[in-house]
């Protein structure tokens, strides 16, 4: 029986995921989770209400101890985790008056740093042929084509997850005194977020490659434009069809070669 568990799904396109999981996986447990136990609990009621069956666990990425909660209620129960979808993530708006320094920081700190904790935390309990899809976003790819030469040189040339975390480090260190941009920065926090992201992915997806437990597949998964709060109800999508790519990545079949690329459309998308 596999367990799945889906970060930030109590609304948007992680509740969209939750939904389809269910679907696929018949007798799975899948866990809608919610930083906020109330909006986590009326979303289960209204999958309840489309006959399916999800269980909930409370989880803010931002907060160490509810990672670990979580980690630890997992092993208890089940033994591990065998899918994730780290759907989890923020974005200021537009108009937000937000100074651009704090959105750097604060972007960082959920979209990738949390990301990177929950990475941390929960690939350990991970089962042989488990599956891993962190939700990055088409913009990475327009980011990739503006940021400086030297900036892609050096995404190349990552190695470690540190490698990746100094790179994001250093623009929201640069973000402070608005100097981004003099270093091949481009003004979003949010794109960078998600282009780190995909560099962490990359490395976790190789070093799988490595790891003594068969068959883990480390991969992300872009849902394309989606009609939810974080883009304030413009997108081409429905939520349903967002979690298409992200739910295809967390159940590629056994054997699957594909390790920490990102996939659009249900294909990789080999921008970097
Ligand atoms: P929404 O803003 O609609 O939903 C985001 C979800 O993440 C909410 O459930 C929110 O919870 C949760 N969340 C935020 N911070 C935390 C946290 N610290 N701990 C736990 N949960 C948290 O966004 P979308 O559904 O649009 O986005 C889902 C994913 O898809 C994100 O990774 C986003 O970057 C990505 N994406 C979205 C696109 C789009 O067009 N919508 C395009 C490309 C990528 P709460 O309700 O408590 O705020």
């Amino acid at each position: 029986m596999k367990v799945a568990v889906v970060t930030g799904s109590n609304k948007g396109i992680g509740f969209a995921c939750v939904r389809a999981l269910c679907k696929h996986l018949d007798g799975g447990i899948v866990y809608l989770t919610s930083r906020d136990e109330g909006r986590g609990k009326t979303a289960i009621e209204e999958l309840k209400k489309e006959g399916l069956n999800p269980s909930f666990h409370q989880l803010d990425i931002n907060d160490q101890e509810s990672i670990t909660r979580l980690r630890d209620d997992l092993q208890k129960e089940h033994g591990g985790l065998d899918i994730l979808i780290q759907n989890a993530a923020i974005a200021f708006k537009g108009k937000d008056p937000t100074p651009f320094a704090e959105q750097a920081s604060i972007s960082m700190a959920t979209n990738f740093t949390a990301h990177l904790n929950v990475c941390r935390t929960l690939f350990p309990i991970l089962k042989p042929g488990a599956r891993v899809s962190s939700v990055a976003s088409f913009v990475a790819p327009r980011l990739w084509s503006k940021i400086s030469e030297d900036l892609k040189k050096r995404f190349n040339a990552v190695k470690t997850e540190d490698d990746v975390v100094k790179l994001m480090a250093e623009f929201v260190e640069l973000a402070q005194t608005d100097k981004h941009k003099d270093k091949g920065w481009i003004d979003s926090a949010y794109m960078t977020t998600k282009m780190g992201v995909c560099a962490l992915t990359k490395i976790q997806g190789e070093a799988m490659l490595a790891d003594s437990r068969d068959d883990i597949l480390v991969n992300c998964a872009d849902p394309g434009w989606v009609k939810t709060d974080m883009s304030s109800g413009t997108g081409n999508k429905t939520t349903d069809e967002g979690a298409e790519t992200l739910v295809y990545v967390a159940l590629l079949p056994p054997g699957t070669k594909t390790h920490g690329k990102m996939f659009s459309d249900c294909k990789v998308n080999d921008f970097w």
